[in-house]
């Protein structure tokens, strides 16, 4: 099929965290888009100034994103490239198992069932399964990592589409949903799916891409690594804390800078449903992460033109002087 003949539709949004109206989004940063792409050569992020949430706007009708997701992100994904995933993940995956279980066991509890959402190709939640003796189950969008999940792992995978509500009929221990909630068109309904799936004292596991932690050592070109038309939302820990707070779900525990392996770490959280009502979230004032995007991608442009006309070794002074730089400020700013 040749995308260049598929016409969709682009549109401002409103913020899925407060429900703003588009007059309320602040221009943030945009990108080329690389990748073949069915929308605009352009991914424009806006900010909400009403609760800080950073999301993809405008964007691309829903039918746009399914054509994406249907003919090109997968097509890559043969079983090699699957393979060499799980290996190059295997740390990351080890640190999420490790810092999911210490606050598990520091709590006393021990989940007797399981569900992934959107699991890929199976290899976090067969491990976690492994490491508390429970046979997880898992809900996936893309064939092609559901076969593989079974095939590799034996494990159960149902295919769903996770852009529509769902109810399995079933509860679950522990619920998790690993980089899936910045490719979902409406957080606050996936969310309160999640919720749904959950037992009275349940825990919700999510991993995030953190906006704060971003790792600036690239060319300028590569921030459309960072911010790309299918991350639809970015968030940050206070904006995840909301949206969780929204959807009737208090944090157990949250951390961010965690990963290796992308150029940008990310947020762990553990959510149980909402004793009391009246836990009030504050809202972090928007222009914080303003300058945080604004302060980096200066830093990454200028780091690029110095790296063409300079030696590596100088490169590599001013890496470290800028790395403090940067870890200075946010510091200061946290
Ligand atoms: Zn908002």
């Amino acid at each position: 099929m040749n995308d260049s003949k598929m016409v969709f539709h682009e549109q401002l949004i409103h913020c899925d965290l407060c429900g703003s109206l588009p007059n309320r989004h602040f221009r943030l940063i945009t990108t080329l888009i690389l990748r073949r792409w069915p929308g605009s050569k352009k991914c424009r992020l806006r900010i909400c100034r009403d609760c800080g949430l950073v999301f993809v706007s405008p964007r691309l009708e829903e039918s746009g994103y399914e054509h994406y997701y249907r003919e090109v992100y997968y097509q890559d994904h043969n079983e090699e490239v699957m393979l060499q995933s799980a290996r190059n993940h295997k740390r990351d995956i080890e640190d999420i198992i490790d810092w999911i279980s210490k606050s598990l066991d520091s709590d006393g509890s021990r989940p007797n069932s399981m569900i992934d959402v959107g699991c890929g190709i199976g290899d976090f939640i067969t491990l976690l399964g492994h490491h508390y003796s429970v046979e997880p189950v898992a809900l996936e969008l893309s064939h092609a990592a559901a076969e593989f999940a079974r095939k590799e792992y034996g494990l159960h995978v149902m295919e769903v589409d996770l852009n529509k509500a769902f109810d399995l009929g079933a509860r679950y221990d522990f619920v998790s949903a690993k980089a899936v909630l910045e490719h979902i068109l409406s957080p606050s309904q996936f969310v309160t799916t999640l919720k749904g799936l959950l037992t009275e004292h349940g825990v919700l596991f999510l991993l995030v891409p953190d906006l704060r932690s971003i790792v600036w050592r690239f060319p300028r070109s590569a921030l459309s690594r960072v911010f790309k038309p299918i991350h639809v939302y970015e968030f940050t820990k206070n904006t995840i804390t909301q949206l969780l707070d929204k959807c009737g779900l208090e944090v157990i525990e949250i951390d961010a800078n965690r990963g290796f392996s992308s150029s940008q770490k990310n947020i762990y959280v553990l959510a149980k449903i909402k004793s009391t009502k009246n836990v009030s979230v504050q809202t972090e004032n928007w222009i914080r992460t303003v300058i945080y995007v604004w302060l980096g991608s200066v830093v990454a442009a200028v780091s690029s033109a110095i790296k063409k006309v300079v030696p590596t070794s100088f490169v590599r002074f001013l890496k470290i002087i800028k790395r403090k730089i940067v870890a200075g400020i946010m510091n200061k700013a946290s």
